[in-house]
């Protein structure tokens, strides 16, 4: 009868609603549980700058008067170098926040692709003063359609990997160019590449490879580069070869020079 009908039909909702709910908490509690690591990681990674940073004002306060202005200048550049780690851990904490909660917006304007590489390579060769880091680009101006803080951080990132998973007398190279309609800044290491088993993985959130769990790292540089670059229109290529090493390329819109 239409009642029995109408019973199992509402039976059917219930069950769909059901398994929704059960979809959703068990989503919700994978998320939970990522962030739990995250967090605990997070924690742990602040740990090793602030005893560096307690160590060296320990060793000076002890040596009271007797302190040299050569004790000081070693000191200085182990703190500001725990500073700047634990800087840089804080913003990919808070950017992720953001991003979560649709706070960040490309403010989209055109600007110099490699005007932005260039100060992207200045600021990793003051970071990495001794490493071969290098820029080519065609001479001429490249526009993106872009917002130029968003591919800096994006830039900072990239270089960030290349330099820090690369033996220490390799290159590390920049290439700005354009190609059907898009521009893109490519970063080149020779480093070991990334094993085939972990190639899925490295844009999603908190992925470490296999060889770098134990050292310093959030898992969060590529998954961010990759939704920053979505923000823009844009999007991040990986090419590697296990062994030779990796380019990672951000892809942008063109803007012609003209345009407002
Ligand atoms: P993190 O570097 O903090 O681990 P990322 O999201 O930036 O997080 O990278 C994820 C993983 O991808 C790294 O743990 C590393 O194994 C691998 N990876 C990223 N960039 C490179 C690179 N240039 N060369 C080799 N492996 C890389």
């Amino acid at each position: 009868s239409w009642l029995f009908l109408r019973n199992k039909r509402r039976l059917n909702e219930a069950e769909i609603q059901r398994r929704r709910d059960s979809a959703l908490l068990q989503e919700a509690r994978d998320t939970s549980e990522m962030y739990r690591d995250f967090a605990a990681m997070v924690s742990h990674q602040m740990r090793t700058p602030l005893s560096l940073i307690d160590s060296a004002m320990h060793r000076l306060a002890r040596r009271g008067d007797a302190v040299t202005a050569s004790d000081v200048a070693e000191r200085q550049g182990v703190v500001q170098d725990a500073v700047r780690r634990m800087t840089r851990l804080v913003e990919t904490v808070l950017l992720v926040g953001k991003l979560d909660n649709r706070q960040v917006r490309g403010n989209l304007a055109p600007a110099a692709l490699d005007a932005l590489a260039q100060s992207a390579l200045t600021e990793a060769r003051g970071l990495h003063p001794g490493r071969d880091i290098r820029l080519s680009s065609t001479g001429s101006r490249i526009m993106a359609l872009c917002d130029p803080l968003l591919v800096a951080h994006i830039l900072e990132n990239l270089l960030a990997n290349a330099l820090r998973y690369s033996p220490v007398e390799t290159r590390v190279e920049l290439r700005v160019f354009s190609q059907g309609g898009q521009v893109a800044c490519a970063v080149t290491d020779q480093g070991p590449g990334i094993a085939p088993a972990d190639q899925p993985h490295v844009f999603k959130r908190y992925f470490r490879g296999e060889a770098h769990r134990a050292e310093q790292g959030t898992g969060l540089g590529l998954a961010l580069a990759r939704e920053l670059a979505e923000l823009q229109g844009g999007r991040i290529g990986m090419d590697t070869w296990p062994g030779r090493g990796s380019v990672f390329t951000l892809w942008l819109p063109a803007a012609s020079e003209g345009r407002p």
